[in-house]
C-alpha cells in the first residue's frame, strides 16, 4: 500500500503553509512547501530538509537582497544548505538516507565529473555535506575536482564556528566566493548568469531555497520556451466561489418516451412499445475547465456561449499571474455565475495548471479541459516534468483535452446514453 505522508511546517512556525506534493522546494515568502508525500527514506531526508529551511532559514534569504552583499546566489544556497544539515544532525535528526536514490545519486556525480567544472563540484560537495549523498560526490571528485570534498570539509567547520546562525551562511557563502571566483553575477532582478548550461547541478541535489519568482529555479528565465527535463513548480491556486444568482437555460433534457410516468404524451405507443408517457430525459452533466490564460484567446462571450450549452456542467475557469492564480467556478448544480464574473479570473498565464487538473479529477466526469496543452509553473516556464505531470492527471482522472470550443460543447451536450 502506497502511505502519503504529511509534513507539517505548522509544527515549526505559528502560521498556516501550503504543502503540495511534488520536487523539494520550499517558497519562503509565500509559504509553500513542496515536497515527495512518499515513505521512502530518501522523501524522508527530503521532508526534513525543506522544514528545516522553514524553521532556520528567514524569508530575507532571496537573490534580490544578495546584490548588495556582493555573495552569490548559488554559492548562497550551497552554504545554507550546509547549515541545515548541519543543525538537522543537532537536531539529532538521520542525513544517511540522503535526497537521491543510487541511481539519481551516482547519475549526477558522473554529469559533475564530465562537466569538470571545480565551482560545481565544491557547491555539490557543500550542499551534500554530512548526508548521505557526500559519499558517492565526493568520489567521482579527481583530477581538477580532487579538492572539492575537502573545500566543502572546511565550509562546515567555519559555519559552526560563525555559530551557525543565517549571518554565518552569508560570511561563509563570501569567504567560499573568494575561494572559487565568482562566475554567477547577479542581475538586476535577482537572477544570475553564468550557469552550466541546464542549470546548476548543486541546485538539483536539493531544489532551489527561497522565492520562486527569483533565482531559485537556476536557469530559468521567464518566458523561456522548454526548460527541458525539468519541473517548474507550479504557482499557488486560490478557488473562488462567486454567487450563482442565474439559472442556466434549458436545464432538463430533451425529452424521450417511457413505459412510466404522469405526462402522457405518446398514445399512439401504447400498441407498440407500451412507452406512452414522457420524461425528461437527463442531460449529461460533467464538469468542464477553461484554461482562460492569453493563449487562449478566449472572451467572455465565448465563455457564455459554453454556459448556454452546456446547460447539466459545472463550469470554471482558470488564469494566473507569474506565481498565483484564481479558479472561478461559473456554474454548478444548474446555477450560473453574472455576466460580470465572466471576465478573465486573473493574469494572462497559466502557471497554475497543475492545481486546476487536481481539482478537475474531484470533479463529476465527464471531465473536459479547453486547453492548448500548453502548461507552466512560476514565471510562466514551461517544463518537460510539468507537461508530464499534466499527461498524468488526464490520464489518470479520464480527461479529455480538447482546443476548441466547439468541441468541448458539442462533449458536454451530448445526452448522457440511456441505461
Ligand atoms: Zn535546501
Amino acid at each position: 500500500m502506497q502511505v502519503t505522508v504529511y509534513p507539517l511546517p505548522e509544527a515549526v512556525t505559528e502560521s498556516a503553509w501550503a504543502i503540495r506534493e511534488g520536487p523539494p522546494y520550499v517558497d519562503l515568502e509565500n509559504r509553500i512547501l513542496s515536497v515527495p508525500l512518499a515513505e521512502d527514506p530518501h522523501a524522508c531526508f527530503l521532508r526534513a530538509h525543506e522544514q528545516a529551511h522553514v524553521k532556520w532559514t528567514p524569508a530575507r534569504c532571496r537573490p534580490d537582497r544578495l546584490a548588495a552583499s556582493g555573495t552569490s546566489w548559488l554559492t548562497l544556497q550551497a552554504v545554507e544548505d550546509c547549515r541545515m544539515h548541519a543543525l538537522l544532525t543537532g537536531a539529532g535528526v538521520d542525513l544517511t538516507a540522503g535526497g537521491l536514490a543510487a541511481p539519481a545519486r551516482l547519475s549526477l556525480a558522473r554529469r559533475m565529473r564530465a562537466a569538470g567544472d571545480f565551482r560545481e563540484a565544491v557547491l555539490c560537495a557543500v550542499a551534500a555535506f554530512a548526508t548521505g549523498d557526500f559519499a558517492d560526490l565526493a568520489a567521482a571528485c579527481d583530477g581538477p575536482l580532487a579538492d572539492a570534498p575537502q573545500l566543502a570539509t572546511e565550509v562546515r567547520g567555519r559555519l559552526e564556528r560563525c555559530g551557525l546562525d543565517y549571518e554565518a551562511t552569508v560570511r561563509v557563502a563570501r569567504w567560499l566566493d573568494t575561494k572559487l571566483g565568482r562566475r554567477d553575477r547577479p542581475t538586476d532582478n535577482g537572477r544570475t548568469s553564468g550557469e552550466l548550461p541546464g542549470g546548476s547541478l548543486a541546485a538539483l541535489l536539493y531544489g532551489p531555497n527561497g522565492n520562486p519568482g527569483h533565482a531559485g529555479l537556476a536557469g530559468c528565465r521567464p518566458d523561456e520556451p522548454g526548460a527541458e527535463g525539468r519541473f517548474v513548480p507550479w504557482g499557488v491556486m486560490t478557488i473562488r466561489h462567486p454567487e450563482l444568482p442565474l439559472p442556466v437555460a434549458a436545464y432538463t433534457g430533451p425529452l424521450r418516451a417511457t413505459d412510466g410516468g404522469a405526462f402522457l404524451r405518446y398514445p399512439h405507443r401504447e400498441t407498440v412499445d407500451r412507452r406512452v408517457f414522457a420524461a425528461r430525459r437527463p442531460r449529461k452533466g460533467g464538469t468542464l475547465l477553461i484554461d482562460m490564460s492569453g493563449s487562449m484567446s478566449l472572451t467572455a462571450a465565448d465563455v457564455e456561449q459554453l454556459l448556454a450549452h452546456s446547460p447539466a456542467s459545472t463550469i470554471a475557469v482558470y488564469s494566473a499571474d507569474r506565481s498565483a492564480g484564481v479558479l472561478k467556478i461559473l456554474a454548478r448544480h444548474g446555477r450560473r455565475a453574472a455576466a460580470a464574473d465572466l471576465l478573465r479570473p486573473a493574469g494572462q498565464f497559466n502557471v497554475i495548471d497543475g492545481p486546476a487538473l487536481d481539482w478537475l479529477a474531484t470533479q463529476p466526469p465527464p471531465r473536459v479541459w479547453l486547453s492548448d496543452g500548453r502548461v507552466t509553473g512560476v514565471n510562466d516556464v514551461a517544463g518537460e516534468g510539468n507537461r508530464e505531470y499534466a499527461n498524468r492527471v488526464c490520464g489518470t482522472a479520464g480527461i479529455t483535452r480538447t482546443p476548441t470550443t466547439a468541441d468541448a460543447r458539442k462533449f458536454l451536450a451530448a445526452d448522457r446514453p440511456l441505461v
